[in-house]
Formats: C-alpha cells, sequence, structure tokens
C-alpha cells in the first residue's frame, strides 16, 4: 500500500529556508558565504582548554536540570557586572540549551492557544517557527527604516497590540537588520509593555557586540522592566563556540520556573562540561570578547566601505554580526533575484532581507551580508563584489 503522510501542521510553513537555498547555492557555485551567520573567527583558546578539562575529569554526566550552579552564579555575576540588574542565581537563572531553546521554551511556558506573541518586523526567523509550535499567533509591528538605519515607531508598537497578545519577543542588538535600541527607544518599547500589561522576552544574544563606542542596554533594566523580562543569551556569539549550544534566561523566578518546567521535557539539561567552560570565562572578568568586538567593527567597516564602492550602500548597523545593502543601484527589481544571481555574477552569497519579515510590506531592496568572517574572507568578497559592478 502506497504510504501517505503528511508532517504535522505546525510544521507546514517550515519547509526548506531562503537560508538553506542560499547555502546549497554558495557550495554549489563556491561562493563566499556572507548569508549565513555562523561565526569562522577564533574562539578564545582559555575557554577550549577549559572544556577539554571538564571532559577529562569526568564530568560528562547529566548536570541539574536547571543548570549547574557555578554557571547560573557566573550569569549572575555577569549580569550584574553587565547590566547592573542582580538575579538569585538559584531561582532566577536557569540555563538552556542554547538561546534558541530558552526562547521556544519561553512560548511554550508563557503562551496558550490562540494567545499573540508580538514582535518588531523583521525578526529573527525562529520566532515566528516557537510562536507556531507553541499554537500562538505571531503579529508583528514594522521598524520603519530611515537612512540612518530602522528606527522603532512606538505608535506603530501600541496599535498591533491586541486583546489576546500575551507576549512582547524583543531582540537588542537585532538580528537581521544589526540596530542596537536606544534607552529612548527602550522606554517606549517599556510604555507599552506596561500599558497592556505584557511579558517580556529579550534575545541579548549580541550584548557584547555593539560597535561605535555605543552601549547595550537590557531592557529588564529599565525602571518597572525587571518583574515582567525574561533575559536571554548564550555563550555562541560572545565566545565563538556557537556549536555549544549553551545559552540562558534570567527573570523573576516565577517566569524562568514556567520556562524551567518546559524546558525540562524538551531537552531535559545541557552539555555538562561545555556548561563548565562557559562558567569559567563568565567569571574571568575576561576582556578578551572586547577584541572580538574590535575585529568584527573593522570587518563591518570593511564590508560597507566595500559596498559602498560596489554600488550596493549599506545602512549602518551597530551591532551583531550584519549589514543591510541597498541593491537598487544595480537595478534588481527586489533582494531574491539579485541574492539568486549574485553568486553567477560575484561569486559571494546574502540573504533577501523580506525572508525576515512576516508583513509582505517588506522593503524588498534591503539584502543582509555577514561579516562575522575572517578579514581575508571580508575583503576577498569586497573585491569580488566590487568587480562585480
Ligand atoms: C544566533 C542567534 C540565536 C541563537 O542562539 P543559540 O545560543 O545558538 O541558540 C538567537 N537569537 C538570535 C537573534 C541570533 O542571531
Amino acid at each position: 500500500m502506497a504510504v501517505s503522510w503528511v508532517p504535522a501542521e505546525r510544521t507546514h510553513h517550515f519547509g526548506t529556508s531562503v537560508f538553506t537555498e542560499m547555502t546549497r547555492l554558495a557550495e554549489r557555485t563556491d561562493s563566499i558565504n556572507l548569508g549565513q551567520g555562523v561565526p569562522e573567527l577564533p574562539s578564545p583558546p582559555e575557554i577550549l582548554r577549559h572544556a577539554a578539562a571538564a571532559i577529562a575529569a569526568g564530568r560528562n554526566q547529566y548536570p541539574p536540570a536547571t543548570g549547574l550552579p557555578e554557571l547560573k552564579e557566573a550569569v549572575a555575576g555577569h549580569r550584574f557586572a553587565t547590566t547592573g540588574v542582580s538575579y538569585r542565581p538559584e531561582d532566577e537563572v536557569l540555563v538552556t540549551t542554547g538561546a534558541t531553546e530558552a526562547v521556544a521554551a519561553a512560548l511554550l511556558a508563557f503562551c496558550d492557544p490562540g494567545d499573540a506573541v508580538l514582535a518588531l518586523d523583521p525578526c529573527y526567523d525562529a520566532y515566528p517557527a516557537g510562536a507556531r509550535m507553541a499554537g500562538a499567533r505571531m503579529t508583528t509591528a514594522p521598524l520603519s527604516v530611515t537612512a540612518d538605519g530602522f528606527a522603532l515607531d512606538p505608535e506603530a508598537l501600541r496599535r498591533a497590540v491586541g486583546p489576546r497578545t500575551r507576549v512582547l519577543l524583543l531582540n537588542s542588538p537585532h538580528n537581521p537588520t544589526g540596530k542596537v535600541f536606544t534607552t529612548e527607544e527602550l522606554a517606549q518599547i517599556a510604555a507599552v509593555c506596561e500599558e497592556h500589561d505584557l511579558t517580556v522576552v529579550t534575545d541579548e544574544v549580541y550584548e557584547h557586540l555593539v560597535y561605535d563606542g555605543l552601549r547595550h542596554v537590557s531592557l529588564a533594566a529599565l525602571p518597572g522592566m525587571r518583574e515582567r523580562t525574561l533575559v536571554i543569551s548564550s555563550a555562541g556569539k560572545s565566545f565563538n563556540v556557537t556549536g555549544w549550544k549553551i545559552g540562558w534566561a534570567c527573570g523573576p523566578a516565577h517566569l524562568v520556573a514556567a520556562v524551567a518546567s518546559a524546558k525540562q521535557y524538551l531537552t531535559y539539561a545541557t552539555g555538562t562540561p561545555f556548561q563548565a567552560a562557559v562558567a569559567a570565562m563568565l567569571a574571568s572578568k575576561t576582556t578578551w570578547v572586547e577584541g572580538l568586538r574590535d575585529d568584527l567593527q573593522r570587518n563591518r567597516d570593511l564590508l560597507r566601505e566595500g559596498l559602498r564602492q560596489a554600488g550596493l550602500p549599506a545602512l549602518p548597523g551597530q551591532g551583531g554580526y550584519f549589514v543591510q545593502a541597498d541593491v537598487r543601484g544595480w537595478g534588481y527589481p527586489d533582494g531574491g533575484r539579485f541574492c539568486r544571481e549574485l553568486p553567477l555574477r560575484a561569486g559571494v552569497v546574502a540573504v533577501p532581507t523580506s525572508a525576515f519579515y512576516q508583513s509582505a510590506e517588506a522593503p524588498d531592496w534591503l539584502v543582509r551580508f555577514s561579516f562575522c568572517k575572517d578579514r581575508q574572507v571580508v575583503e576577498e568578497a569586497v573585491r569580488r563584489l566590487v568587480a562585480a559592478r
């Protein structure tokens, strides 16, 4: 008998993403892949030694489900040192399998079927997928695009709140735009959350990768926000260990307990030796991440200048791994066409920013380039783009 099988509806839209398509195209055409945000920069040697030592010492069995006490301690210390917000390690910090699991577990724990999750458009692709798996609806308010980059439209955000909106999901520094929200914008977001009694989830995985002397401010640090905010971050982007998948969520005990109860039946617990290594790294007050930030800022400058010379001017991006380039100068009708032809024309891969939009109103002349690569790789990509002009 023929097998007729369809996957569950909640996964129907997941399919093959444009990221997979572009990565395959990069492989097929031997192009430089600036589409994906997989860092190709080195990790701090001490964190690698800590992990190897933990494995050799036999720390290879299940850790406590909520995380190694030493890591929860280190995360709380680090949050206090960098944002001034204090969390009790015992019940206000949860270790997760990357920030991705923390987001998924939070949406599962905070939303009932039919509830709405509000995010800013564009957003990281795990958010709509996570909302969908929780049975929730994703709703969005657009960021506006200006010559200075992306900006919050507080009235659009306020209008997007509906009667079923439970959670506001914020990401700063922001993927895919490179935007770092200003304290003023965060205050406007906080006002909307207080007016509508929303629970906030903030994804701060790029917290240390902020350029031009700007500073990352956690929404939880604003008056009245700590009690309604779950802050998520991870070691992957700060220490170039994205394959380790060590993340964490901090917040008031009632939110953290709810996330922990979902997490215990997703992954139960997370890689013991990697937790130990991240704990040692976070506790050592290392300035390593400042060097990474400076390297990335130089890469960003190089890429933006190259894109300008190539006739693809980029918006200012103040944080994270990405810049947004305007491809109208090359005569393409939209970023999707541009990205499909760029590998053949220049041997470089980017992804269309429209892929990160939930609404159809995407500024489809923008494409996302990443710069979390070796300097020589960025230089070569720039040479190719300028030559292809
Ligand atoms: C990379 C990324 C993540 C994933 O973090 P993990 O710790 O690897 O799960 C989450 N959010 C954003 C915005 C990212 O860019």
